[in-house]
């Protein structure tokens, strides 16, 4: 049997090996455009790679993907966090699993993952096509055929594996151009949209206090119904960005919003205390410093820069000392710093990490990964209708329906 994998990354990869290693006798054809494999897997992680997450329940693992949580679900049991800690593992690449969960390799290098398959399709019959660019499929009888640029003889295989990822990080070589290929033997591809984004807010004094980070905020967005995720968040230049934010991007990645029509949206920097308990905090700060300019004395609760943001937003005295500010201006102190107006005019355009969106789940058999529309072919990876948060679960992700993929097609 001849298998062509069109996309060397993430799912790619993985892919060839379930296929090698259920089958060794299987002629593999992994067709990669880039001059190298996994230019994504590489970087991602900020090069760290957060290969997976230590989440071992199956089905809460399954909540962190707003899209596709159902489809995946056998493809999760078959090959769950624990399995793929064991692969890297048994395939020489060491992994660690952080305090929030996340997984990477102890080097803290992505090269490492990569390296691991391309030690093993060494010894394999996997033959690595680089620099093969892929401008189209079709498919004759039994047989796909795969055309590339610069080769007038199509590559002829029996099984097809279209791993091309989405078209986020376009410079990786995922540009999208799987959809195309799917829809060109019949799939339905869905809308789509960037997801895992920072967002660009209206309010422009975000830049004074860029970079001040907070480990635990609620951001909330009111919606028809209110979608809130809480997690790391940081301010930045143009507006507001970390974990917390991406997973929000996530929810609303179909919203359309814009400087005419923002996307209102709050920040609880204090989500563990009521505003009652944030203004007894300033209170206590209050009675002893009283004689202090305000924003000194709230500068010992929150950077000196948010402190003289917060007085501004709320047109507040900057010099009056703090023990003349009245019980409600301090409370109104409280309430903002515990739900922060502001809204969303853009997306971090060409940030994103993920493209939601994709190849239509229900022409696809969550079991093998195979098309229900073109029998013998397959997909794995970021060009299915699935998208996780941000902890590694895209990747796993990946692994999971790459691995169901090579499996499945070589049975
Ligand atoms: C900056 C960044 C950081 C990230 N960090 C993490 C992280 O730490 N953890 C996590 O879980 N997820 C992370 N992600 C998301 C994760 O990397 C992707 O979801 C995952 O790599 C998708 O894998 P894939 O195999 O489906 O697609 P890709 O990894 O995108 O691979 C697709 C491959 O197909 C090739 N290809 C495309 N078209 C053609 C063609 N016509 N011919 C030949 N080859 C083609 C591309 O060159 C590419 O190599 C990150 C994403 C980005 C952009």
């Amino acid at each position: 049997m001849r298998v062509g994998i069109i996309g060397g990354g993430a799912a790619g990869l993985m892919c060839a090996a379930a296929v090698f290693e259920a089958d060794p006798s299987v002629d593999i054809f992994l067709l990669e455009r880039n001059e190298g494999l996994g230019k994504k897997v590489i970087i991602s992680g900020g090069g760290r790679c957060n290969v997976t997450t230590g989440i071992q329940d199956v089905k809460m693992l399954l909540t962190k993907y707003p899209r596709g949580s159902k489809f995946l679900t056998t493809a999760m049991y078959a090959f769950p966090p624990e399995a793929v800690y064991e692969w890297f593992e048994s395939h020489g690449v060491p992994l660690k699993n952080e305090p929030d969960n996340r997984v990477f390799p102890i080097s803290d290098d992505g090269h490492d993952v990569v390296r691991a398959f391309e030690e093993l399709f060494a010894m394999t019959r996997v033959q690595i096509m680089l620099g093969s660019n892929v401008t189209s499929v079709a498919k004759e009888g039994d047989e796909f055929l795969i055309y590339r640029k610069d080769t007038v003889e199509p590559l002829k295989v029996d099984k097809l594996v279209l791993t091309t990822g989405g078209q986020a990080y376009r410079h990786t070589g995922s540009t999208g151009d799987g959809y195309a290929f799917a829809l060109a033997l019949g799939q339905t591809i869905t809308p789509l949209a960037p997801s895992l984004n920072a967002f660009f807010t209206k309010e422009k004094w975000t830049a004074k206090v860029s970079g001040i980070a907070f480990e635990n905020a609620t951001i909330t967005a009111k919606l028809a119904t209110e979608k809130e995720f809480t997690g790391p968040f940081l301010f930045t230049h143009k507006g507001v960005s970390g974990p917390a934010v991406f997973a929000l991007s996530s929810l609303v990645a179909f919203k359309q919003y814009n400087a005419e029509s923002p996307l209102p949206i709050t920040i609880d920097l204090y989500p563990d205390d009521s505003i009652d308990e944030l203004t007894g905090k300033i209170d206590v700060l209050r009675a002893v410093h009283g004689h202090k300019q305000f924003s000194n004395v709230l500068a010992m609760l929150v950077p000196k820069s948010l402190s003289e943001v917060v007085i501004h937003e709320l047109g507040l005295s900057e010099t009056k000392p703090a023990n003349e500010f009245s019980k409600k201006d301090v409370s109104r102190c409280a309430g903002w710093l515990k739900a922060i107006p502001l809204n969303v005019v853009q997306r971090g355009a060409g940030d994103e990490f993920v493209t939601a969106g994709g190849v239509q789940l229900l022409e696809v058999d969550p079991t093998t990964m195979e098309s229900k529309v073109c029998p013998g072919l397959y997909f794995a990876g970021e060009i299915l209708d699935v998208d996780g948060f941000t902890g590694g679960f895209n990747l796993q992700a990946s692994w999971a329906t790459g691995y169901l993929a090579g499996t499945s097609l070589s049975t």
